[in-house]
């Protein structure tokens, strides 16, 4: 019989608050060691991690993904979990998309930094998503991968290591940054630079 290869999906979730190089470096590079048809950014709504801070507008992130993105051919950005009311839960986004007819066959990898893995045993159903979708924990400075071996056996065995360039950026030291005028530039994409600048985003004290 005629073997049928499936579509293979990557899914980057993040809060994107901003979108630096060191997302769109794991997802390139996903791209290339599980030869993705596309890589789907899933800006989050109201994160259950992120609860009581205050973050940037959902519009404000799901913008600036889509500016970092725009030029990739195989990048794309959901509006999934933003417009979605209420908490964003990853099994839910896992769910919806597997109901959407271009999504329902494809096989899904869900792309985290090493730093998201290791908290993987606090997030909804973690066994559950485990069987849904194939999970890729990327290089995080800070983390090795042998840190992988603290995680419970039966998670830990659905996680696929993926070593990538390490590149030392966070959303909230760019945050930091700006609020301490200094730049980021060379750390984001131009286009994102530029909107954090027009909409003076992460000025205030407690942003
Ligand atoms: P924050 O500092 O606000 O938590 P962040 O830089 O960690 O921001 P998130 O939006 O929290 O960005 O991350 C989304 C996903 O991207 C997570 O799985 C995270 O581990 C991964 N990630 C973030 N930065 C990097 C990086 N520099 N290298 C590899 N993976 C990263
Ligand atoms: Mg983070």
């Amino acid at each position: 019989m005629e073997k049928i290869n499936k579509r293979r999906v990557g899914i980057m979730g993040g809060t994107f608050d901003p979108i630096h190089y060191g997302h769109l470096r794991a997802a390139d590079d996903a791209h290339t060691a599980f030869d993705l048809s596309e890589v789907l950014f899933v800006p989050t709504g109201q994160p259950p991690h992120k609860a009581g801070k205050n973050i940037t507008s959902a519009e404000d992130r799901y913008i600036m993904t889509i500016l970092a993105t725009v030029d990739c051919p195989y990048f794309n950005v959901s509006r999934i979990e933003i417009d979605r009311t209420g908490q964003s839960y990853t099994i839910d986004t896992i769910k919806s998309l597997r109901n959407m007819p271009e999504y329902a066959d494809a096989e899904l990898y869900f792309i985290t930094g090493l730093d998201a893995v290791m908290d993987i045993v606090s997030w909804k159903t973690p066994e559950e998503i485990m069987s849904l979708c194939k999970f890729v924990a990327v290089s995080r400075h800070g983390y090795t991968h042998k840190r992988m071996e603290e995680l419970p056996e039966k998670l830990r065995s659905a996680i696929i290591p993926l070593e990538i360039p390490l590149l030392a950026i966070s959303s909230t030291e760019l945050r930091d940054r700006v609020r301490r005028n200094w730049s980021i530039r060379f750390l984001v994409p131009p286009s994102v630079e530029n909107y954090i600048i027009k909409k003076s985003l992460y000025r205030d004290k407690d942003n």
